[in-house]
């Protein structure tokens, strides 16, 4: 069955305003994976200098703050096993000039900057990242009646 695994994956504000968030759903619920949090916000930049820590050091950090900062986000919260891996995979590259076809930024995106969507790279920042966007009491936990028709 399912493992409790999940990861937080969030579509950009570029992403947002060019319609690209449907699709996103649409291929995490196809794929079989269970949303368990959604909420359309802006991000301030206190909370993307704690979800960005490890790049503040990057030439592009500034750019990056003020991508982020330029519209809403659909902050989501997905489960399922091996969400993180797999959600990174469905994602492609961070140059969505290397993302295959197939893949969100591959099929939508062209420049690192414009890149439309973001996912957790581990397990364990997923945890961070989940925490940071979300409270307790916005995660819903529910069980999915298509779990036997997903996992054996
Ligand atoms: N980024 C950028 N220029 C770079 C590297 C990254 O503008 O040279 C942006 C890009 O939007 C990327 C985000 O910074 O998604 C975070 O970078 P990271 O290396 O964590 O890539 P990701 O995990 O999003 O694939
Ligand atoms: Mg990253």
């Amino acid at each position: 069955m399912s493992s409790q695994e999940r990861t937080f994956i969030a579509v950009k504000p570029d992403g947002v305003q060019r319609g690209i968030f449907p699709e996103v759903l649409k291929r995490f619920t196809q794929r079989g994976f269970k949303l368990v949090g959604i909420k359309l916000c802006t991000a301030n930049e206190s909370l993307l200098r704690k979800h960005y820590v490890d790049l503040q050091e990057k030439p592009f950090f500034n750019s990056l703050l003020s991508y982020m900062t330029s519209g809403p986000i659909l902050a989501t919260v997905w489960e399922g096993k091996d969400v993180v891996k797999q959600g990174r995979a469905m994602l492609g590259a961070t140059n969505p000039l290397n993302s295959a076809p197939g893949t969100i930024r591959g099929d939508f995106a062209i420049d690192m900057g414009r890149n439309v969507i973001h996912g957790s790279d581990s397990v364990e920042n997923a945890k961070k990242e989940i925490s940071l966007w979300f409270k307790p009491e916005e995660l819903v936990d529910y069980k999915s009646t298509l779990a036997s028709w997903i996992y054996e």
